[in-house]
């Protein structure tokens, strides 16, 4: 029998399913050079095959994901849920289901106060926002396959949350359906390394002389986008940061960043491995009149107990059925993963070796004069125009879609968008 070495690394996707199921515990997570976690098979290992047959990878797992039934463009209505949520805050309100009414458990991603990324459970409504809000870094799900399965074999409900790599982990790993389990992903764009992100956070601290105490990767209070960040600083003072202007979170929307796994990913298709799938609606301007907010959840019900969480928490959202075809279309991750780029792997050497600085200048030599003329749309032309231009722009450009659907999603006053632009 083979044991997981016989996967190529490149298509290896964290998910430690093989760690978690290996009878010997010969298999350790260990971090590579770029900061990301692969399996290591030592030498106690009897060649009994589990782990190869578990991997979600080498099963092809993704092949079996069943094709989606309805999708929703939805937000969560109690507004203080969909304000600290990344869209449309589907997550608390699933969440909230299964603890208050079913007496549940929650798995989902937090970030410590030392910025590192990974899952755990909570039996308590006050312990889902610390997993609201999207990370994107990798994160360790740690002990959490074990927990859940110990969590359900004693008949308690679950809901694990998480990406489609992780859910597929943890349902092979399970080896078995359970009634008591529900699972929601998110549509996954690709994943940047957890050791690169603290490196940056240490190395931001610097640039402005003060230690870092939180980093938020979308806020909603200011400028009526939700892609700002936020960073609060040990201080007290905060820092509201142009997304396009910090390395990190510009690597990451440009898709420079990810684990190799991420540019070949077998669950970027329509074809679902959870019962839910959540993620930013692409097409939310067909709806804008019903929903006017710029951060929105796709809601895409996947099987029947998909439609049972989601008829569970429904009058809870403003919602409305979608074009699922059209959606599937144009979210990207819904239907390929992510192009590598061949500035990926010089983005990626720069960002394991530290060079922050000089991503900066690259940035900034590439792209400031252009980035200027669009935010300058932003502040001079009237609503009307500016739709109308975006639409040319996005027809006419392929090399910057996540500026131009940056500007898209501003809706701030004239005043607010003016002092973004400073900034
Ligand atoms: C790395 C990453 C890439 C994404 N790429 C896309 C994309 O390309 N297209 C798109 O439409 N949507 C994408 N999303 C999803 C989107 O940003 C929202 O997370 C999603 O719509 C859920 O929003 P919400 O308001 O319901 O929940 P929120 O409260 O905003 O998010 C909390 C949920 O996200 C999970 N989560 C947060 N960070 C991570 C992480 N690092 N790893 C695993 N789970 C995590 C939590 O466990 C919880 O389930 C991505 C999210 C992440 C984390
Ligand atoms: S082959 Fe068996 S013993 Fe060896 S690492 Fe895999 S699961 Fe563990
Ligand atoms: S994909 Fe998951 S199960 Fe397969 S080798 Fe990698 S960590 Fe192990
Ligand atoms: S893109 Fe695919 S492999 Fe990468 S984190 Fe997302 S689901 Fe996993």
């Amino acid at each position: 029998m083979e044991n997981i070495n016989r996967l190529q690394k490149e298509k290896c996707t964290g998910c430690s399913a093989c760690a978690e199921c290996c009878p010997t515990r010969s298999i350790q997570m260990l971090y590579d050079d770029e900061g990301f976690l692969y399996p290591f098979v030592n030498t106690t290992c009897v060649n009994c095959g589990k782990c190869a047959q578990i991997c979600p990878v080498l099963s092809d797992v993704a092949a079996k994901g069943s094709y989606p039934e309805n999708g929703y463009i939805s937000v969560a209505r109690d507004q203080q849920i969909s304000f600290l949520s990344a869209s449309g805050g589907g997550f608390v309100v699933f969440a909230s289901w299964i603890i208050e009414k079913m007496n549940g458990i929650v798995f989902g991603c937090v970030m410590d106060s030392d910025f590192q990324v990974f899952h755990c459970s909570t039996e308590a409504i006050e312990g889902l926002s610390e997993m609201q809000g999207s990370k994107y870094v990798q994160s360790d799900v740690k002990k959490t396959y074990t927990e859940a399965r110990n969590f359900l074999e004693s008949g308690r409900y679950v809901l694990y949350t998480g990406t489609p790599c992780q859910i597929a982990g943890l349902k092979c790993y399970l080896e078995k359906p359970y009634p008591n389990l529900f699972t929601v992903d998110i549509i996954c764009h690709g994943v940047p390394s957890p050791i690169v992100f603290t490196r940056y956070i240490n190395w931001l601290g610097c640039q402005y002389h003060r230690k870092i105490k939180s980093y938020r990767f979308r806020n909603k209070t200011i400028y009526g986008g939700s892609y700002i960040i936020k960073i609060v600083f040990q201080d007290g003072k905060i820092l509201y940061k142009n997304p396009m202007k910090d390395i990190y979170y510009r690597s990451f929307l440009d898709g420079l960043s990810f684990r190799t796994s991420c540019y070949n990913c077998p669950f970027s298709q329509p074809n679902r491995i959870s019962d839910i799938t959540t993620g930013d609606c692409s097409t939310r301007s067909l709806y804008s009149k019903f929903l006017p907010f710029p951060a929105v959840s796709s809601i895409i019900v996947n099987n029947l107990n998909g439609e049972t969480l989601w008829a569970a928490v429904l009058d809870q959202f403003d919602s409305m059925e979608i074009d699922l075809e059209e959606e599937i279309k144009k979210n990207r991750q819904l239907n390929r993963p992510c192009e590598y780029q061949k500035a990926c792997k010089r983005r990626l050497e720069m960002l394991n070796s530290s060079q922050f600085q000089e991503i900066a200048r690259e940035i900034s030599k590439n792209d400031s004069f252009l980035m200027k003329i669009y935010f300058s749309i932003c502040v001079s032309i009237p609503q009307l125009y500016r739709k109308r231009i975006i639409f040319y722009l996005k027809k006419f450009t392929s090399r910057w879609p996540s500026i131009i659907n940056l500007i898209d999603k501003k809706t701030g006053s004239k005043k607010e968008i003016s002092e973004f632009v400073k900034k």
